[in-house]
């Protein structure tokens, strides 16, 4: 890809104060979000549903696992699509060909099988791992080191994100569960047991209109994202002689391998949200309204929805408190027992569950706590790593950064595959544990955070 001269120009200029090619990424991103949540929206329906649904008619603890498997690898991919992109094809071309293998993925599944299930979550797994880290990295190179804008420009991308998650389960959850939507399959002739794979395949149209947004506005991203001439050696080399990592750094990862576990247990909870919660909310809730009948999967549209309306405030309110905010490790502890509060809502309405279905309020209620916990915990964590990390294993860092959201992930399957909604005294103690867990690891957070403190030295 070459760029030129007026195109460079183009680069420079701003909307509302921030690089133009900043408006690119948030819609590519909002798009390619938009199928990764459209399809994990649906994924653990599509799986334990009956095979005269349409669906594979797996056990929860079969699909959990796989959940799990899945959702871990997508995050474990990014460590090796972030070095690709670094190191062979410049961050750019990956995210333009993980965004090609995405497509592929998501329209794979669209044929109804199960082999190509497993196809199109591998293609999803190589695709996202190259393109989630370096869209990231592109948004950064948007901007000049020192740059004040840099961190609200990642605030906006976030949103990016958030925005996409949000109607990705109202669009693919309506094609694979709406009840029209199947009526309307039958009257044209076609077997409305195949619906889960409209779901599927309009996940593979959100990541090609991501695709077309990426490269027909490629001219407002300027350099940003090329790939690069190798350094002249005199630049990149340092002294050999120098120690591994200086005791400062020592002590800075191990303030981050604290956070690390703590992260673990966040998303392990947090990823109930496309598992067991999912599965509550299609079996346990009351989706009425009006007395029309709305898809299940439309709850999670909260999930994301409260991140988009809420991310602004708590962002207001650090800037309010500047000096007198909490710092990183207080944060992630708020995040926590944020969490283990919305998680443990779910313990009175699994009890309720038991006399029939429960509404939609108690899952809308721990969304909200999760997502405030999410925000206090989530985009800290991304940026300490940032702070902390030895400037020359920054990505290395990172890298295991989103090793721990991985093994979360995984833990969250193995976990949600022990959530059966017909025994709901199990389910009351399957989020109870939860629940406590949460509030226990906040207690431990809590009494580390003056040595993680410590640890971090002069890095608030
Ligand atoms: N919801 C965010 C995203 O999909 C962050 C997920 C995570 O870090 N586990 O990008």
């Amino acid at each position: 890809m070459t760029v030129a001269a007026n195109d460079t120009a183009l680069a420079e200029e701003t909307f509302a104060g921030h690089p133009k090619g900043l408006f690119n990424l948030f819609f590519t991103e909002m798009w390619e979000r938009f199928s990764y949540y459209g399809m994990r929206a649906i994924l653990v329906l599509y799986m334990v549903a009956a095979v005269s649904d349409g669906g594979l008619a797996l056990t929860n603890k079969e699909a959990g696992q796989i959940y799990g498997l899945y959702t871990m690898a997508v995050y474990l991919s990014a460590l090796a699509g972030g070095f690709i992109g670094d190191k062979v094809f410049g961050a750019r071309r990956a995210v333009l060909l993980g965004g090609i293998i995405i497509a592929f993925g998501h329209f794979t599944i669209a044929f109804a099988s199960t082999i190509t299930l497993f196809i199109g979550m591998v293609l999803i797994v190589l695709g996202t791992g190259l393109l989630k880290p370096n869209m990231a990295t592109i948004v950064g190179a948007l901007y000049k080191p020192g740059d004040m804008r840099r961190d609200a420009g990642f605030s906006i991308f976030y949103m990016g994100v958030n925005v996409g998650a949000m109607f990705a389960p109202l669009v693919c959850g309506y094609l694979a569960q709406g009840e029209e939507f199947k009526a309307w399959l039958s009257s044209v002739g076609i077997s409305p047991h195949v619906s889960w794979h409209f779901g599927f395949a309009a996940a593979g149209i959100g990541m090609v209109i991501g695709l077309i947004v990426f490269v027909t506005q490629a001219r407002l991203l300027g350099t940003a994202g090329l790939k690069t001439k190798a350094a002249p050696a005199a630049v990149v080399e340092t002294s050999t002689t120098a120690e591994f990592l200086s005791r400062d750094e020592w002590r800075r990862l191990g303030a981050i391998a604290v956070l690390f576990v703590f992260n673990i247990l966040f998303w392990a909870i947090y990823e109930q949200g496309g598992s067991s919660l999912n599965i509550f909310a299609s079996k346990c809730v009351d989706n009425t309204i009006f007395g029309w009948s709305f898809p299940s999967t439309w709850l999670q549209t909260f999930q994301a929805g409260f991140i988009v309306l809420f991310a602004p405030v708590i962002s207001m309110v650090w800037l309010k408190l500047g000096d007198k905010q909490p710092t990183a490790p207080t944060k992630f502890a708020i995040g926590i027992v944020l969490l283990g509060l919305g998680i443990s809502l779910m313990v009175p309405a699994s009890m309720l569950a038991a006399q029939g279905k429960v509404s939609p309020l108690w899952l809308i209620g721990v969304f909200l706590f999760e997502c405030l916990g999410e925000l206090c915990l989530s985009p800290v964590g991304l940026s300490t790593v940032t702070k902390l990390a030895p400037a020359r294993f920054a990505s290395l860092t990172m890298g295991a950064w989103y090793l721990s959201i991985s093994i979360g992930n995984y833990t969250a399957g193995s976990l949600s595959g022990l959530f059966d909604e017909k025994n709901p005294s199990g389910m009351t103690t399957l989020f109870g544990s939860m629940a406590v867990s949460a509030l226990v690891a906040t207690v431990l957070m809590a009494l580390l955070v003056p040595m993680v403190k410590k640890l971090m030295g002069n890095i608030k």
